[in-house]
């Protein structure tokens, strides 16, 4: 052996800001068990518990785990976060003394908690039941008059996250697939941002990896504990790109297109992904080969691997089928382009009209833009 040669070097020097978003997360089945126990911890006595109203059955149970520790249930919880319904939200909180907020299900009950606890500095315990990870972002997007706005404090993260499996097994398959795509759109935009590092493309790859292998066993089994707990693994770690990271082309053509035209919100970013990914990895390699490692049958390309996984999801591909007009594609092409904002590649406008195009007829997504 020839000992001559010291240790092997370094490929390149390192040089990197990574700001850790601090929350405490339990992640067993069967958390929500201990809600109790989680309050008593943190000196709380009082905990208003929100939800949809589709899942007020979800807070009824957290209220009565929590016995005399519930102050109330307020079950209104509504995409986009309306100001009028935080205020409403606001106002029983106050009735109630409550000293603390608990969410209980997907972005937009978490979106009330972090509206509530950001106002108010109650404390805000999160129990996410879909995978698009607002739980692990200090992000909040807010509506007044239909006029969405989002901003960033550290304050909106929640401080408690508990990840229960078991509230996971009555998402619909559907969305299931939706929603972790969702997940997976977070980790792939971190991969290239312009504030990426070494912790994050750990945690995306990671986070793509667990989903890719997760989400086509749940769209055949539901149930399977294994497979979803794999997936909510897989986006808590999504969400923690998304909290860590500047988001680009992707997101931002979701808010347009999702916003704009009133479309919803997992099953945009499922099928717009393909397509800025096929646009953007030309630019990043590394990025490229990040992925195409951890998406099954990708050989070497993301967006092969990528439209292997939607096929085997068998979700919807195709704009036009959830209500956008093909009058509105110039329209959409055009807001995108209105506020610059980070991308790998620079965004050239016909060529993003073109993706959208192709997003909105639902045609498979190729390297050729
Ligand atoms: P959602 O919270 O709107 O939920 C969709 C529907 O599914 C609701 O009726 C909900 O009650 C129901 N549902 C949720 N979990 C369920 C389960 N396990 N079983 C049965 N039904 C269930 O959907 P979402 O995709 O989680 O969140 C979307 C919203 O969150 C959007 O407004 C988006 O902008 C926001 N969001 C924000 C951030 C952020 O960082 N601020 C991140 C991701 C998403």
């Amino acid at each position: 052996m020839d000992n001559t040669q010291g240790p092997p070097e370094p490929r390149r020097m390192l040089s990197f800001v990574y700001n850790a978003n601090p929350s405490r997360v339990v992640f067993k089945p069967g958390a929500r068990l201990d809600i109790a126990a989680e309050l008593a911890r943190q000196g709380l006595k009082a905990a208003l518990i929100l939800s949809t109203p589709q899942q007020v059955n979800e807070a009824n149970d957290i209220a009565n785990l929590l016995g005399s520790s519930a102050a109330g249930i307020f079950s209104n919880a509504t995409m986009h976060t309306p100001i009028a319904v935080t205020d409403q939200a606001l106002a029983q909180a106050k009735d109630k003394q409550a000293d603390c907020v608990i969410s209980v299900g997907g972005g937009s009950t978490t979106g009330l908690g972090k509206a509530i606890s950001v106002r108010t500095g109650l404390p805000h315990i999160s129990i996410p039941t879909t995978y698009a990870g607002s739980e692990m972002t200090p992000v909040l997007g807010e509506t007044v008059d239909g006029v969405k706005t989002t901003r960033s404090d550290p304050r909106i993260l929640p401080g408690t996250v508990l990840y229960d499996v078991d509230l996971t097994l009555s998402l619909p398959q559907k969305l299931s697939a939706t929603s972790g795509v969702n997940a997976i759109a977070h980790a792939v935009e971190a991969l290239y941002a312009p504030d990426t590092n070494p912790i994050i493309r750990l945690l995306a790859k990671e986070g793509i990896r667990a989903l890719a292998e997760a989400l086509p066993v749940i769209v055949i089994d539901g149930a399977n504990v294994s497979a979803r707990s794999t997936a909510l693994y897989g986006a808590w770690l999504c969400g923690q790109c998304l909290g860590g990271t500047t988001m680009s082309l992707h997101h931002k053509l979701c808010h347009v297109v999702g916003g704009s035209f009133n479309l919803p919100h997992a099953e945009t970013h499922t099928i717009l992904l393909p397509h800025t990914i096929a646009y953007n990895a030309p630019a990043v390699p590394e990025a490229n080969k990040d992925m195409a490692e951890v998406l099954p049958g990708a050989e070497g390309d993301c967006t092969v691997g990528l439209n292997k996984l939607i096929d085997r999801l068998g979700v919807g591909k195709a704009l036009k089928d959830y209500g956008m007009k093909e009058e509105d594609i110039d329209k959409a092409a055009e807001i995108a382009l209105r506020n610059p904002y980070a991308n790998p590649r620079p965004i050239v406008q016909e060529k993003i009209r073109e993706l959208i195009r192709r997003a909105w007829a639902g045609e498979e997504a190729r390297p050729d833009l």
